[in-house]
């Protein structure tokens, strides 16, 4: 039995993780259950899954989740980061999965791995932001991060079995998002709906918006290099319309090796939970004579700069990967209110990095200064209008 802490449960890979825990009772259960402020959900997923601890944003929240529980109900309700670190570390949980979005992932992960929890890694934000720091206390306390972003799940596999120092370099694909098949479409009138309506996933608004500039692309680079211990030149990035080859890794003697499956993140999330096992959760293999073709294409980093940006990050390290990311939080959340066009959103970013002196090898407070300052900048260009 492996007993999970699920951070981000009323979200879109919570859900999922939760459906898996429901199709294996014997394999599964769950010790701990956190959201933001989707209250009514969590409660029935409480009442659902009986975990010990449950953590939600603030006191407000909380007090309304006591009262939509049965009363007398025994999960203990905590809340903030106090309480999403507690849960992460509850002394019951065996695996953490973290699912919630953004930067609000980096505590409560590295909590879960001081006290040894090994992760199911769904917050590509964490190791984007302090990938050398959390790489290195998971190695410290012997903790295994199992990736959940379908690309790193398949380049994981698709390393499995071979030596590290064949592997040439990794190729990620992307889908290309909404907009790859439209090159006359003007990035000032894009609507939000628009953007929110991606051709092959289904997913959380957030990681919607940044499949459309190509800035999740960007993130999960910056998130490969991290997990895998690879330099930018080491990593490829293809367009891959079908989202059928979740990416692939090239070796020396000029084999690929490539892992496929439908678009679907249970994959991902089940191999997470109970690798090396595979377990049988009624995916189909890809019908692969209705397929008619596999496409591939390079990605277009002048028209997507988000992609670029993130390379660019990488490549120079430091606190710059955690400044790329609260930047571009803050212009996605503006873009969603409507704050920003779509087409500041790249804007925005360029200016917060140009103005951002790096810091080299950052401890936690400097990527969490750097994180801090990074969004008050974004959030003061949107504002004046300065993008
Ligand atoms: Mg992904």
């Amino acid at each position: 039995m492996t007993r999970l802490a699920i951070l981000g449960s009323t979200g879109s890979i919570g859900r999922n993780t939760l459906d898996i825990v429901r199709m294996f009772p014997d394999r599964f259960s769950v010790t701990g259950l956190t959201a933001n402020t989707h209250v009514d959900l969590l409660a029935e997923q409480i009442i659902s899954f009986n975990p010990a601890a449950t953590a939600v944003s603030d006191e407000f929240h909380a007090e309304k989740l006591k009262r939509a529980l049965p009363p007398g109900h025994p999960c203990e309700i905590l809340f903030g980061t106090r309480g999403y670190e507690s849960v992460a570390s509850h002394p019951e949980a065996d695996m953490v999965v973290t699912a919630v979005v953004g930067s609000a992932g980096l505590k409560p992960t590295l909590a879960a791995i001081e006290h040894g929890k090994d992760i199911a890694l769904a917050n590509k934000e964490t190791l984007v932001m302090a990938g050398k720091l959390v790489m290195a206390a998971a190695a410290e306390k012997n903790v295994r991060i199992r990736p959940v972003d379908s690309e790193h799940s398949a380049i994981f596999q698709c390393l499995a079995g071979n030596r590290r120092e064949d592997l040439d370099k990794i190729i990620i694909t992307a889908s290309g998002g909404p907009f790859f098949r439209k090159p006359d479409i003007d990035f000032k009138t894009v609507r939000v709906e628009d953007a929110l309506n991606h051709p092959n996933w289904s997913m959380g608004r957030k990681i919607t918006i940044d499949s459309a500039t190509l800035m999740n692309k960007g993130l999960e680079v910056i998130e490969a290099g991290v997990l895998f211990d690879l330099p930018a030149d080491q990593i490829e990035v293809l367009i891959h319309p079908q989202s059928i080859v979740h990416s692939m890794t090239a070796f020396r003697d000029g084999s690929v090796m490539a892992q496929l499956g439908v678009p679907d993140m249970k994959g991902a999330i089940a191999l997470a939970l109970s690798w090396p096992e595979r377990l049988p959760i009624g995916q189909p293999v890809p019908d692969f004579p209705k397929l008619a073709g596999l496409d591939f294409y390079p990605p277009d980093m002048v028209r997507f700069p988000c992609l670029a940006m993130a390379f660019d990050a990488l490549r120079k390290g430091g606190t710059l990967p955690a400044v790329l990311n609260a930047a571009n939080e803050a212009a996605v959340e503006a873009f969603l209110d409507k704050r920003l066009p779509f087409s500041g959103i790249p804007d925005v970013i360029r200016n917060v990095l140009q103005h951002h002196t790096i810091c080299h090898d950052p401890g936690l407070s400097d990527i969490i200064a750097a994180d801090d300052q990074a969004s008050a900048s974004a959030r003061e260009i949107i504002a004046g209008g300065l993008w």
